[in-house]
């Protein structure tokens, strides 16, 4: 028997792999889910492609789509809108399939308000160890030094707020994390949070605190 569709939400600190994992589940699993492509207002990446990654927007034109309730939640994000387009959502809905949508905290708890579980499940992603987050940010060198530091001073609101979600997701090996998130979603996974993913959760941030600090020390070293 299969799940119901439903809208399955990705969030995690920055380098935390919910981009990668998105990607990975719907390329594992094609006719059962389907990606909202968000609208950001910020610029795109090397290698980003409009309508793929994301739907570029001048931020008046991002305002614009917030007047006319075109979204369906939207936040900022180190000075930059985004958001997740209504339009975007109903297409994946009509065709069948669950819509992965990958959003920071803020956007995840506007999805939960308008579609409580089991109309929607959110899933938060983290590799055990705060050095492998940090580790991951720093190489995909896509962020400059000061945006990985807002980026680690965010996770620590991010950390907070995880307890909000549905589930928690390690992701250390790849396809482990990616074949839970589809059991998750499909909800044939029989673990649920323990007492020790809380002691786990509790004590990340002081972990990434110090792993943050090292970096910055190693920074002004060189
Ligand atoms: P996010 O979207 O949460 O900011 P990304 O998906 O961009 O994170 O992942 C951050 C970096 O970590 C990327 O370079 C990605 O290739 C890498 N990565 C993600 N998951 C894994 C994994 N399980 N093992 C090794 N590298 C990973
Ligand atoms: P990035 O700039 O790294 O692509 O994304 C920054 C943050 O914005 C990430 O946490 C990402 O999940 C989040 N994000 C991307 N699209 C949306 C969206 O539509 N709504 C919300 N609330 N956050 C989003």
């Amino acid at each position: 028997m299969t799940t119901k569709p439903r809208i399955v939400v990705l969030s995690a600190p920055s380098g935390g792999g919910k981009t990668t994992i998105a990607r990975a589940v719907r390329e594992r699993n094609p006719d059962r889910f389907g990606f909202s492509v968000s609208a950001t207002t910020r610029k795109p990446r090397a290698g980003e492609r409009e309508g793929v990654d994301y739907h570029f927007l001048p931020r008046s034109r991002f305002l614009e789509a917030v007047g006319a309730s075109e979204f369906l939640e939207y936040a900022e994000y180190g000075g930059e809108l985004y958001g997740t387009l209504k339009r975007e959502v109903e297409k994946v809905q009509q065709s069948g399939q669950h819509v992965l949508l990958d959003i920071e905290v803020d956007g995840a708890r506007q999805v939960r308000h308008q579609y409580p579980p089991p109309g929607s499940i959110s899933i938060f992603i983290l590799p055990s160890d705060p050095q492998v987050l940090l580790a991951r940010l720093q190489s995909r060198k896509s962020e400059s030094i000061e945006q990985i530091r807002w980026r680690i001073d965010r996770a620590e609101y991010e950390l907070q707020q995880s307890t909000l979600f549905d589930r928690w997701v390690r992701n250390d090996d790849l396809e482990t994390a990616v074949a839970e998130v589809v059991a998750i979603a499909e909800d044939t996974s029989g673990r649920s949070r323990d007492r020790k993913d809380f002691e786990w959760i509790t004590s990340y941030g002081r972990g990434l605190q110090a792993a943050a600090q090292r970096l910055y020390d190693d920074k002004q070293k060189g």
